[in-house]
């Protein structure tokens, strides 16, 4: 599955914190996200929201990470594991559901379906 760059991106600048998570999004002028968060204080046991992550009311943390965090947590995440940062490695995305068929799927685009980063997989040179 893909990685949750947001959060990789915000949770590093909070000082890696465990448990640390993204609640909300505020895209500001298309280059900065505000981030908001915190550590989740439990699950939601009942009702139709039940399995849901509650968190702490009015007291989450804010910040502001840049587009530029987040294309350095992709990089970070391709030199790391070698896959595909578009896809998670698994070289399709989920484009649909049918309640016969399943999840539909198309070929990702980044990697051409090989969840490989596009320089892991260059042919060595011939002599
Ligand atoms: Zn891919």
């Amino acid at each position: 599955m893909k990685p949750d760059f947001f959060n990789i991106a915000a949770k590093k600048k909070m000082g890696n914190v465990e448990g640390w998570q993204w609640y909300r999004i505020e895209a500001i002028r298309d280059n900065f996200f505000l981030v908001e968060g915190g550590i989740p204080i439990g699950e939601i046991s009942r009702g139709p929201n039940k399995g849901r992550k509650k968190w702490a009311k009015g007291n989450g943390d804010k910040v502001l990470i840049t587009r530029e965090e987040i294309d350095q947590a992709q990089s970070e995440y391709e030199t790391q594991t070698g896959n595909c940062s578009y896809c998670g490695g698994e070289g399709k995305h989920v484009t649909g559901w049918n309640k016969d068929t399943g999840n539909k799927y198309i070929t990702c685009p980044s990697c051409n379906g090989t969840g490989k980063t596009a320089g892991a997989d260059k042919p060595e040179p011939q002599p």
